[in-house]
């Protein structure tokens, strides 16, 4: 299959494809997603063909009015509410206790369902003309990072999907942040939508365990996604905790000849004889958020035999940021200040 690269002056023949059971990758405020109709399981289908992504792990539901989430789930909480007008439309999704409307193949067999109502026009539009609500997890090639440019996506699903439509560079760079509302509140995955700005409305939220340690294979998690090796390059990586001059120094006492660091902008100059990609300033966390993926890609494309990063502290966005460089390090931490553990 040919892909076809759209601008989003094309958002209707997007739509098009997406009803005759296509599917398409969009533009969002985090990262592109793969998008079809939830409702068509042949497409449904096709995403996790595509991506290669394991069965067991349920998509996000996309949707671009409050009616729908209604029509998706069996009770919507008070709270689910609260947070919802204040961070909806946003980079946030909350799980619900799903209607038997939502197929099975979305949730992975799981009788709750994961919405999100995504603030970016281009994705809000294209749902709307769809006239559907849309099933869309990353549009990246499972456990690799995720996609943060229309380019990425190319790179990754080229020739295995419909269409992408080029929206730009994603303004967030990691993906959304994931609440179970069903039961007492729960952090299942860290975004833009920092723990701080969550507390404030449902200040009971509890930190599911997933976030904090790998999660063996037989074990069952809130959020299944959270299991597995993610956002990873081929080579190994070793996330570097710390203060910024700590974790620099560390990293080039411990470098060798082939092998690279991802490193906060203000530290470049110290790396310069060495291979290196920069990802933001360590002092602003939503360039930091913005650039990992991209950074993890290009360190990718140089074919290091390992990959240091240098990994921020956990308050706002730093939390996101943090968890996705771990998962990619597969939990291989280092605290370069010399405490005992970062995590
Ligand atoms: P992605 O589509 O790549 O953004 O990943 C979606 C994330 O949402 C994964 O970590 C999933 O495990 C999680 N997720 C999706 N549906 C559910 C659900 N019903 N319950 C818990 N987590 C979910
Ligand atoms: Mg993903």
């Amino acid at each position: 299959m040919k892909t076809r690269l759209l601008g989003v002056d094309e958002i209707d023949v997007a739509a098009d494809m997406i009803r005759r059971g296509g599917i398409v990758g969009m533009p969002t405020e985090t990262v592109y997603g793969l998008a079809a109709s939830a409702f068509n399981e042949t497409a449904v289908a096709n995403i996790f063909v595509a991506k290669g992504r394991p069965q067991d792990n349920p998509l996000i539901v996309h949707i671009a009015s409050l009616d729908t989430l209604y029509e998706l789930c069996e009770s919507v909480p008070d709270v689910a509410l609260e947070v919802a007008k204040r961070y909806w439309p946003g980079p946030l999704t909350m799980v619900f206790k799903k209607k038997p409307v939502v197929p099975h193949c979305v949730t992975a067999g799981m009788d709750t369902v994961a919405v999100r109502f995504t603030a970016h026009p281009v994705a809000q539009e294209l749902i709307r003309r769809s006239g559907l609500p849309i099933a869309a997890p990353s549009a990246n090639v499972s456990g690799y990072p995720s996609p943060t440019t229309a380019a990425h996506v190319m790179r990754d699903l080229s020739g295995k999907i419909d269409a992408v439509i080029d929206g730009g560079s994603c303004e967030c760079g990691v993906e959304s942040t994931v609440l179970s509302v069903f039961g007492q509140p729960r952090l299942l995955r860290p975004g833009s939508v920092t723990l701080e700005q969550l507390r404030e409305i449902v200040p009971d939220v509890v930190v599911d365990k997933a976030l904090r340690g790998e999660v063996r294979d037989d074990e069952k998690v809130s959020a299944p996604g959270m299991k597995y090796r993610h956002y990873a390059p081929s080579a190994p990586v070793v996330a570097v905790c710390g203060s910024v001059k700590a974790s620099a120094e560390y990293i080039l006492r411990e470098m060798k000849a082939g092998e690279l660091c991802i490193c906060y902008s203000d530290c470049v100059s110290l790396f310069e004889n060495r291979l290196c990609v920069e990802f933001g300033k360590s002092d602003d966390k939503e360039a930091l958020a913005r650039g990992i993926f991209g950074a993890l890609r290009k360190a990718d494309e140089l074919s290091p035999t390992r990959i240091y990063v240098q990994c921020p502290d956990d308050g706002g966005v730093g939390l996101a940021v943090a968890n996705r460089i771990k998962k990619a390090a597969g939990f291989n931490v280092v605290d370069a200040d010399g405490v005992l553990s970062c995590l």
